[in-house]
């Protein structure tokens, strides 16, 4: 298991950041390495890496139409979509909590103990990877799959596969194959 992480700066829009922003610290958030204070999710992003050795990156974002069913507190996790059913995984809509408090940290960590995708009631997602590549591809895949329900939902709902089909699914030998390749072709 690694023990450095790199992490954004606290204070910096994500369109302006370069390389030179980026903070690297240890498992403690002791700073290592930048000119800069690391992201106020740094608690939560350390306890993730701790709990969850096979995850070596994180990626939270506030898109707007996963963003949209956060806000209205309606869950994305419908197993209805083959493709986030073998890729994503359960969505969990974690209840609210302060941004920034040890009470939301450990509710995020405690939320993704065994999910690689969460949605944020009041605030946005989250998902993790093996490589930075993997999290980001989760998290367009989550933003798509919003949309996809929102159209699912105007023409009459979306229509659930049966829990041994999802099973099904997350189990597939040739689904495993292409994830392990997906993991090693970004390692
Ligand atoms: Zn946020």
């Amino acid at each position: 298991m690694g023990k450095e992480v790199l992490i954004k700066p606290s204070g910096f829009s994500l369109a302006d950041l370069s390389p030179d922003h980026v903070v690297k610290v240890d498992l403690k958030g002791t700073v290592l390495e930048g000119e800069y204070k690391p992201s106020t999710d740094m608690p939560w992003h350390l306890m993730i890496y701790e709990r969850r050795p096979e995850v070596k990156a994180i990626v939270h974002a506030h898109p707007p139409v996963s963003g949209g069913f956060a806000c209205a507190g309606v869950s994305l996790d419908v197993p209805t979509f083959t493709e986030v059913i073998i890729q994503v995984g359960r969505i969990p809509l974690m209840e609210y909590a302060t941004p920034t408090t040890m009470d939301y940290a450990m509710l995020i960590a405690d939320s993704m103990k065994d999910t690689d995708a969460l949605l944020m009631k009041n605030h946005g997602t989250i998902t993790l990877g093996a490589n930075l590549e993997q999290a980001f591809q989760r998290t367009e895949l989550l933003e798509d799959f919003a949309k996809l329900v929102l159209v699912a939902t105007v023409l009459g709902g979306p229509k659930h596969l049966p829990p041994e089909e999802a099973y099904k699914l997350r189990t597939l030998e040739s689904e495993k194959w292409r994830m392990k390749l997906a993991e090693e072709l970004y390692r």
